[in-house]
């Protein structure tokens, strides 16, 4: 029968996933759970919100690995007069383990950009759009190339059928008809990123959470041309790429991608 440690889980995760690679500001690592828990389901999830927590109980997980913290800036009090208060009381009330992997999990190799880059299609060698110092091959983003030149509203078209559909739907900035072929990424709210990418001289940039005067602008002075593909489909992929690296980790546990949308918008009109 399956089952592991959770100090067991956590160690396979932490070695793809190391958290002194997150950022200073971020709150990586486990939420709520007993170390000496044993896991035999674990479930993999975007947003640490209600919704996930009941499809947990619903599966029998043991623990949950989300890519987005519970509390990012700290708390102190978790009563269940709260959302979050709530999720932590229904997750000890059910020996429900919760574990983060967030900037830690978009700067690995591979990490968010890389499962975003490869499910809008790009092939080949993938570089970092922002590397480390001291690690060309670890980073935020990935620049990649498609497999041939195509215009920009192909390759919008191609990226929306290769992501989960997002709420909101995908949003295309620049002239359809301008021919690309080499591509940046970056899973989430990748604003910070809009200098960098232009730098790379990529042909696209796509990301998530864009802002009109800055996509405006950056398209006026001559792009690269801009996607946004929503916050929660652009890092849904890496979910199934956590999964299948902790399947072959050698721990005995069962894994399961979320389907449920946790994007913040619920429907575009
Ligand atoms: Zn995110």
């Amino acid at each position: 029968m399956a089952g592991a440690t959770l100090t067991d889980v956590i160690k396979k995760l932490e070695a793809a996933y190391p958290p002194a690679r997150a950022e200073s500001w971020d709150a990586v690592g486990l939420v709520c759970g007993d170390p000496a828990l044993t896991v035999r389901r674990v479930l993999f999830a975007v947003d640490p919100v209600a919704a996930v927590a009941d499809e947990a109980l619903d599966w029998g997980a043991d623990l949950i690995v989300t890519h987005h913290p519970l509390y990012l800036r700290g708390t102190t009090s978790v009563a269940a007069t709260t959302p979050k208060g709530r999720l932590v009381h229904t997750l000890i009330k059910n020996d429900i383990a919760l574990y983060t992997a967030h900037t830690n999990a978009d700067v690995a190799n591979p990490g968010v950009s890389d499962a975003l880059a490869r499910a809008v299609g790009l092939v080949g060698d993938l570089v970092p759009l922002r590397p480390f110092d001291d690690d060309p091959w670890r980073g935020l983003g990935r620049v990649g190339d498609l497999p041939r030149r195509m215009t920009l509203g192909e390759f919008a078209e191609q990226a929306a059928a290769g992501l989960p559909r997002a709420p909101g739907g995908l949003r295309v900035a620049g002239d359809l008809s301008r021919p690309v072929s080499r591509v940046a990424v970056s899973g989430g709210a990748g604003d910070s990123l809009l200098g960098t990418a232009r730098a790379a001289g990529v042909d696209v940039f796509l990301t998530a959470d864009l802002r009109h005067h800055p996509v405006s602008e950056f398209v006026e002075a001559g792009g690269p041309a801009l996607i946004d593909a929503g916050h929660w489909a652009t890092e849904w992929p890496w979910l199934d790429s956590a999964a299948s690296i902790l399947a072959s980790s050698g721990v005995n546990v069962e894994t399961r991608v979320s389907a449920t949308v946790t994007d913040a918008w619920t429907r575009g009109y």
